[in-house]
């Protein structure tokens, strides 16, 4: 559930900048420094990227409109305005380490 996401295409070939000890190798940066605050690139979108959790970017998909179709109104990663928001569902069940439903439509019932 901690895989990162490129925010605009939902690829997971994502980079972040990081501090590496120069003799040994070593990771140095604080892994609890704000993500927002670290440099971040999508080797998909060639560009800097906003990295999102899989459950901050269903977070983000709630805020999408849908229509009365079940279609969205605002694109959303790579689906277009119009898309069927079952399609989007499928990618985010794909991406779930057991499915959408147990890991991000009903968190705290447990
Ligand atoms: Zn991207």
């Amino acid at each position: 559930m901690n895989t990162l996401y490129c925010a605009k295409c939902g690829s997971t070939d994502v980079q972040i900048m990081a501090w590496v000890d120069a003799n040994t190798n070593e990771y140095r940066g604080d892994v609890n420094d704000p993500l927002e605050l670290k440099d971040c690139w999508c080797e998909t979108c060639k560009d800097h990227a906003e990295l999102l959790t899989i459950r901050l970017l269903w977070n983000r998909f709630a805020e999408i409109p849908v229509n009365n179709d079940d279609e969205i109104e605002e694109p959303f990663l790579n689906f277009e305005a119009g898309t069927c928001k079952f399609d989007v569902w499928h990618w985010f069940d794909k991406r779930c380490p057991h499915n959408l439903y147990r890991d991000l439509m009903y968190i705290g019932e447990k």
